[in-house]
């Protein structure tokens, strides 16, 4: 017995999978090995310039040094209607369909609070970004996880999901450009999942969080171009990915205005915003040319041709992303996702995320995150190829 007993909430944590890795990795750099870490989604690629520079001169004003509005400054949510109009087409109302997060993680975490009662079902995706899953289960919801497989282009079967659950579901999370997958949903996919969220009354929960990072010319929709979808959806952002702006903590939540409202009464009960100074230059970085995407997107599509042809080149199969920065790699035949992970971690030094980690239907797979220099994966394929 230790000196208090946590909240039984924290036992609805799945047990955590990477333990025998860590120390694995933790035992080989101490053996001096330099270790090539495709682990984590957190771009190496440094914020651009005009953003770092407009929030060094917001944070010299004593005005951003007060407490924010929980709903963000006015001017940001004007920001972002802008960019969904250009981007987009897509016509939001600053004041009551555009909320800013401190990251979307924040806001993904916080919406079931505002939105779920205990016994609530939420459908959820599967293999995926984990807080979709962790969120609904803090709010006492029950999950009914959709899988992502190849042979459906790793989108979801609406027509799986049986009646009764449909009836009683409450949210739907879904996430394309999808991490950790990459595969890619078309307008066409997203109208279904309107139609269908339409017909049981639930609310469409997607995150675009990748929406900007795509390849070959390639222009991912936002769920919100389906006609009428602000009234049974929502969708989250960040400019996390898009900037490079991970540390920085800024994201947003746009649609339809009562579930943001219900997110937003939650959150000004609990945080109180997002530094004004960080909003200022997320407005910079919004109203940009997007130069800078455009920069970094040829950087990332760089390093997905080095990585996807050179394993091609060994053996491996792995279809090119169109989107994010990451490959969804098949394991050779004789390993699972875990064994492999370990691996490549002992023989090559390489570390990869297991895709049983993001979800069951990710067994097979492991997730490698294009987050190094060109140099440093063609090291990487050097070493896989004498192992
Ligand atoms: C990185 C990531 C996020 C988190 O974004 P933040 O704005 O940094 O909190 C959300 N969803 C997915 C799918 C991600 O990969």
């Amino acid at each position: 017995m230790g000196f208090f007993e946590p909240a039984a909430r924290l036992n609805l944590i799945p047990p955590y999978l990477f333990k025998e890795i860590d120390l694995k990795k933790e035992l080989i750099r101490a053996k001096g090995v330099d270790i090539i870490d495709l682990g984590v989604g957190d771009p190496d690629l440094p914020t651009p310039k005009f953003i770092v520079d407009t929030m060094q001169k917001a944070v010299e004003d004593p005005k951003t040094h007060r407490y924010p509005l929980y709903s963000g400054l006015s001017r940001f949510r004007e920001a972002v209607a802008r960019w969904y109009k250009r981007r987009f087409d897509v016509d939001l109302d600053p004041e009551s369909e555009v909320l800013t997060l401190i990251g979307c993680k924040e806001g993904i975490a916080h919406l079931p609070l505002g939105v779920n009662n205990p016994e609530d079902i939420n459908l959820v995706t599967t293999p995926a970004y984990p807080v979709y899953r962790m969120g609904s289960l803090f709010a006492g919801a029950v999950c009914f996880m959709m899988p992502l497989v190849a042979e459906n282009d790793f989108l979801p079967n609406l027509n799986d999901i049986p009646p009764i659950e449909a009836r009683d579901a409450k949210m739907f999370f879904f996430n394309y450009p999808n991490n950790p997958t990459g595969a890619t949903a078309d307008l066409d996919f997203f109208r279904r999942v309107a139609d269908f969220c339409r017909e049981y009354n639930i609310i469409a929960v997607h995150d675009a969080c990748y929406s900007e990072m795509a390849f070959d010319g390639y222009r991912p929709s936002s769920f919100l171009e389906v006609p009428g979808a602000k009234e049974i959806g929502i969708e989250f952002h960040s400019l996390s990915k898009t900037y490079s702006m991970t540390g920085w903590r800024l994201g947003m939540a746009v649609g339809n205005r009562e579930v943001l409202a219900a997110l937003g009464k939650i959150k000004s009960n609990i945080d109180s915003g997002a530094f004004d100074a960080i909003q200022l230059a997320g407005i910079a970085a919004l109203d940009s040319d997007q130069a800078s995407v455009r920069e970094y997107c040829a950087i990332y599509q760089e390093r997905r041709d080095t990585i996807v042809s050179g394993l091609q080149k060994l053996g491996y199969q792995v279809t090119p992303p169109k989107a994010t920065f990451y490959v969804w790699l098949p394991v050779p035949q004789g390993f699972t996702s875990m064994s492999f992970a370990a691996h490549v971690l002992e023989q090559a030094g390489i570390v990869v995320v297991p895709g049983f980690g993001f979800g069951e239907p990710g067994e097979g797979y492991v997730r490698l995150a294009l987050t190094v220099p060109k140099e440093r994966l063609e090291e990487a394929l050097a070493r896989l190829a004498k192992i």
